[in-house]
């Protein structure tokens, strides 16, 4: 049984939802307390504990604990099943870190998994459905892991309410690790602002400024057509594909926040991003950890990447995932940010 101290390091859900990951797809047991207890409501809200029950059922596992606001949770996983699963967090708690969670396991699986997951799709420190689809999944698919993710309501909070739907191909023996220390050249950028039920002119009003801010042409500043019965909710997002990698900021508006420090926030996000020349920011370079750390696993072959930034999101991460696989993470300063370097021990 694997003792996790839920409070280390980030003391968030990360921790939680890398156990689960992690358990399913080695059969290794763990136990979990203090959860949450970095954050102001400690223990398992109900987003969390949609991941715990995801994580049960496509597996079978033993859990105790599993219940809102617990602090504690045992987990013996079963045999991983691939199928047809519905998970709906049922608020507008993120169901993109419930799809995170079950991910890595199904790709373990022997058949093709179809996914539907109801809840938040766009939510203030979660990964954005764009993000997943544009800069995560197209990284799991050079990895040999495929995946196709659609968008089929957007879900904000307080509403909720947004569906994905997700199909995950078996990809076992197919991880092959590779090194992303470059972005390559800049093949395109542009930014969308998703308001529904909002007056089109806040959309505006942010992407104006944004482009200001960017130096962005009228052409690279799109407002997301209005589709039905979604909302209200706002994210205004920038994308920047590169050779390599595609990034994808976000900042959320919201009541009593100004369409200025919506479009000023995403900017300096892609400014720091742009100041250097590594291939990840610094979301990805926490999630990248655990699907590379999997394929370095199971092909005895250490690869690298560079990211901007190393927040304490990434290296918690970097030492739960340590505790589950056969890895070492090494950190290395770089001029612009960090090279990491994954290695079977
Ligand atoms: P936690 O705070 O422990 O629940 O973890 C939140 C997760 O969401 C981390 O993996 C973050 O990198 C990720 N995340 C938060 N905000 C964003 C964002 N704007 N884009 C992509 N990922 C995000």
């Amino acid at each position: 049984m694997i003792e996790i101290d839920g409070s280390a390091g980030e003391g968030g859900g990360q921790i939680l939802r890398t156990s689960l990951a992690l358990s399913m797809c080695t059969g290794q047991p763990f136990a979990l307390t203090k959860i949450r207890a970095g954050r102001a409501k400690p223990g398992l809200m109900r987003q969390h504990l949609t991941c715990v029950n995801a994580a049960t059922e496509i597996c079978g596992a033993e859990v105790h604990g599993a219940e809102l606001n617990s602090q504690t949770l045992s987990f013996r996983p079963g045999q991983v099943r691939a199928g047809n699963y519905n998970f709906n967090v049922g608020t507008a708690g993120s169901c993109t870190l419930v799809l995170q969670t079950v991910w890595p396991a199904l790709l373990m699986a022997d058949a093709q998994s179809h996914l539907k997951l109801g809840g938040g799709t766009h939510n203030p420190m979660a990964p954005p459905f764009h993000f997943l689809e544009r800069s995560y999944a197209p990284l799991l698919r050079r990895l040999g892991a495929n995946a196709e993710l659609k968008l089929r309501r957007l879900g904000f909070y307080p509403a909720g309410g947004g569906e994905i739907e997700v199909v995950i191909k078996p990809a076992i023996n197919e991880l092959e690790p590779f090194d992303l220390n470059d972005r390559g050249a800049e093949v395109q950028a542009h930014a969308e602002c998703l308001a529904p039920a909002l007056n089109r002119s806040i959309a505006r009003r942010e992407l104006e400024q944004l482009g200001a801010s960017l130096g962005w042409s009228e052409d690279q500043l799109r407002v997301a057509p209005a589709r039905q019965n979604e909302g209200p909710g706002n994210a205004l997002m920038a994308t920047l594909a590169y050779e390599q990698v595609t990034e994808v900021f976000t900042a959320f508006g919201e009541k009593g926040v100004s369409s200025e420090k919506v479009a000023r926030n995403v900017a300096q996000e892609v400014s720091a991003y742009q100041a250097s020349d590594a291939a990840l920011g610094p979301h990805l370079a926490d999630q990248w950890a655990l699907p590379l750390a999997l394929a370095v696993g199971k092909r005895q072959r250490a690869a690298a990447y560079t990211c901007t930034e190393l927040t304490l999101h990434a290296k918690t991460n970097f030492e739960m995932v340590e505790r589950f696989l056969p890895v070492k993470f090494l950190t290395t300063p770089i001029k612009g940010g960090w090279q990491v370097r994954v290695q079977p021990t």
